[in-house]
């Protein structure tokens, strides 16, 4: 049996016989274990079925990639070209989905393959010369193939835009837009992303039509069961105050910074103190990003540190600490960071270790979860008191840190 993530994850009490598919992906889901749909799966599956062009508005965990990979497997059959192609903005989230396309794909013994950056890219033109029936991609991979005229999109009839909001934040509108030159305009297109910003909104206006809008995410709000908690704290205190929560907090965790070079930091310097942790980011190979998640995964490393950019898709099953080392930027970040724990109907925590500098942003994400997230604090390190007196001191004090 193909290996995909499976973790426990909301559905409802619908059945996937009443969604228009075929006998042999209702046998596949029973034998892997879904019973009920999704909402998202329950809501997309009978339009896309029909060709419909669609935009969800869904989050990783909510069970999207297997509701727009099985109506893809339903409609396409094996050895009519490259057919299929879905763009992902990260490599893990790439190799995620192709699992998922080989197993519904089967009954049809489609043959999928990925094209993802940071491995050589020798491996994947021989792939190409098989004949697969779909194609994986991360956007710069991609064009440097139809560059090299080593693939066309002549015929593509299926067209997936998986996190269209991160593939826009990692800068790669200009290679979807070269991209969507080279497609037929006569195709079905789905598009999902976890927030519609006016960018999204205009690549969908242009490139969809008349696409039903499916929106399932949770008023604007992170995933119930998550407790937050805020560490106000001198920024020289942040290393000290992460080692006592690892100490604290047991079970399996997840760390974010914002760099690599942090990430990099973080990670010995957590193996030093004894850590079984393992790091991911950027300067790792496709080969070590992939291990590291199986160690993590697995157990063998409790703690993962990550820089934001290459957690994304990292769905692993019961973290059950998420570790904000540095404030995310934006509150989407801290969402997105957020549903990395407490899936499904899992419970989780997530930390946040910040400095007086990162109040505004605090704010903005309290406004947005609707809750003030409590002030916490850890033996041995005195806490920052928000008071205007302290505040005004902390200015001063700014230019010191
Ligand atoms: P995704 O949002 O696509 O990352 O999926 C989240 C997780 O939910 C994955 O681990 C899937 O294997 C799992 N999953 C998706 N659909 C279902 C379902 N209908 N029943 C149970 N698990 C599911």
């Amino acid at each position: 049996m193909d290996t995909i993530g499976q973790h426990p994850v909301l559905t409802t009490d619908k059945n996937f016989q009443s969604l228009g598919l075929s006998e042999a992906t209702l046998k596949l889901l029973n034998q892997i274990g879904f019973q009920h749909p999704t909402p998202i799966q329950s809501d997309l599956i009978p339009p896309a079925l029909l060709g419909r062009d669609l935009i969800g508005l869904a989050q990783t965990g909510s069970g999207k990639t297997a509701a727009f990979v099985i109506p893809i497997a339903e409609r396409l059959q094996h050895g009519e070209g490259v057919r299929g192609l879905v763009l992902s903005p990260t490599r893990e989230i790439a190799l995620q989905t192709k699992a998922f396309l080989d197993l519904f794909g089967r009954h049809h013994e489609l043959m999928t393959v990925c094209l993802i950056g940071g491995v050589p890219i020798r491996p994947q033109i021989k792939d190409l010369r098989r004949g697969p029936d779909v194609i994986v991609a991360t956007p710069g991979r991609l064009l440097d193939h139809l560059n090299r005229g080593t693939i066309s999109l002549n015929n593509i009839e299926e067209l997936v835009f998986d996190e269209a909001d991160h593939m826009l934040d990692l800068g790669f509108l200009p290679q979807i837009k070269s991209i969507l030159k080279m497609l037929p305009k006569k195709r079905h297109t789905m598009m999902f992303s976890a927030t519609m910003p006016y960018a999204i909104e205009q690549l969908a206006q242009r490139y969809l039509n008349d696409p039903l809008r499916i929106d399932i995410l949770p008023e604007g709000k992170a995933a119930e069961g998550i407790t937050h908690r805020l560490y106000l704290v001198n920024p020289m205190q942040r290393k000290d105050c992460l080692l006592t929560l690892l100490n604290k907090e047991l079970g399996s965790t997840l760390v974010f910074t914002q760099t690599r070079r942090e990430a990099h930091w973080l990670y010995k310097t957590l193996f030093h103190e004894g850590h079984p942790v393992i790091d991911i980011h950027s300067d790792k190979t496709q080969k070590e990003r992939v291990s590291a998640l199986e160690g993590f995964r697995s157990g063998e490393h409790r703690i993962l540190v990550a820089t934001a950019i290459a957690s994304r898709g990292i769905d692993v099953q019961g973290i059950k600490h998420i570790v904000n080392f540095d404030i995310p930027e934006t509150v989407e970040e801290y969402i997105h960071r957020a549903g990395r724990t407490a899936r499904g109907d899992a419970k989780g925590l997530v930390s946040t270790i910040a400095t007086f500098m990162d109040l505004p942003v605090v704010k903005r994400i309290e406004a947005e979860i609707g809750q003030e997230i409590p002030r916490c604090s850890v033996a041995g390190i005195e806490p920052f008191v928000e008071t205007q007196k302290k505040a005004v001191q902390s200015r001063r004090l700014k230019s010191r840190w």
